[in-house]
């Protein structure tokens, strides 16, 4: 098939969207890829073959849902937007590889799905260009799921793929770093111009890659605990870590003095703030936290 015709070219885009009469949706945060380039390289990017199992999250009318069913073995899709499916039964008529599902990403049983439509030897990756109003709960709820899954490539709002692949001490680094990269590699590929989209986005976008880690960084003794005590730390970024630990544990069993005890025993200096702390030091405080509370 010649690339003038692929779903993901403005011309291609127009002519779906007024043959259907389509209107797009801010609040489902429908912004259209119509940049095939671009597509090739979140592909390229996510490491897909022909062997590969794909789930997208919100196909649209299908721009990077044909380019994942040329590439990939097979694909699974969720929209959300029932007036998509009749648009993405013609787009994708094509291909016999997609299967779409009209779902709340949210709601879905990802994992019943992966054992349903992929083999168990099948590498599966999750590719998609997210909707940007739900990014960090879709994120957070795929990884809090620990999928059998490689690894995960979006496009997504490019201050958010800063923070998830933040370093310490920068300013993007925060909780939202610490708890992807506890379940993940996150490394953000390209930027990409608001051009290639349509509507354009108000926002810049970056393509984002977490590559799933066999096991996390650290041993931490709860990782619910371990979670809190990072929320914890960066609740006042401006504050010292003993101090947003002193309002944490307010009115709990552990007093201000019990407090400096434990990070003089860890050799953190409750001085410092919460974005100075790596991920093992986020765990030595929350493992000795925790031991001191159960
Ligand atoms: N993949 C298409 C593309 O790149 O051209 C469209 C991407 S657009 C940024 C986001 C898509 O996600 C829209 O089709 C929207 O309807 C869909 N969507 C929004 N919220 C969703 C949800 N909670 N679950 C599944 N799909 C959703």
């Amino acid at each position: 098939m010649s690339s003038k015709k692929y779903i993901a070219t403005p011309t291609r885009t127009n002519e779906i969207l007024k043959k259907y009469g389509f209107f797009f949706k801010k609040s489902l945060g429908q912004n259209f890829l119509i940049d095939v380039n671009i597509l090739e390289n979140i592909i390229r990017h996510a490491g897909i073959d022909q062997q590969s199992g794909v789930i997208e999250i919100g196909p649209g009318i299908g721009a990077l849902t044909e380019q994942l069913a040329i590439h990939a073995k097979n694909v699974v899709a969720y929209e959300i937007d029932q007036r998509l499916l009749p648009i993405l039964d013609n787009t994708l008529e094509d291909y016999s590889n997609i299967q779409l599902i009209h779902q709340d990403i949210l709601e879905a049983d990802v994992n019943t799905c992966i054992q349903a439509n992929f083999d168990p030897e099948q590498q599966t990756h999750i590719v998609a260009n997210l909707p940007y109003y739900i990014t960090t709960p879709i994120l957070m709820k795929l990884l809090r799921e620990k999928l059998p899954i490689s690894s995960l490539t979006v496009m997504i709002q490019k201050e958010v793929a800063e923070r998830m692949a933040a370093e310490p001490n920068t300013k993007s680094y925060g909780s939202l770093t610490i708890a992807v990269q506890y379940y993940t590699n996150a490394e953000v590929v390209m930027n990409v111009p608001k051009r290639v989209f349509m509507p354009q986005p108000n926002v810049d976008s970056s393509v984002l890659k977490l590559t799933i880690r066999e096991s996390p960084p650290v041993d931490v003794l709860n990782e619910q605990y371990f979670f809190a005590i990072v929320q914890a730390a960066f609740a006042q970024r401006r504050k010292t870590l003993r101090n947003n630990l002193i309002t944490f544990f307010k009115g709990s069993v552990i007093e201000k003095e019990h407090i400096n005890q434990i990070l003089d025993a860890i050799g953190i200096d409750g001085t410092r703030r919460g974005e100075s702390l790596s991920m093992e030091e986020f765990a030595l405080l929350a493992n000795a936290f925790f031991q001191a509370t159960s």
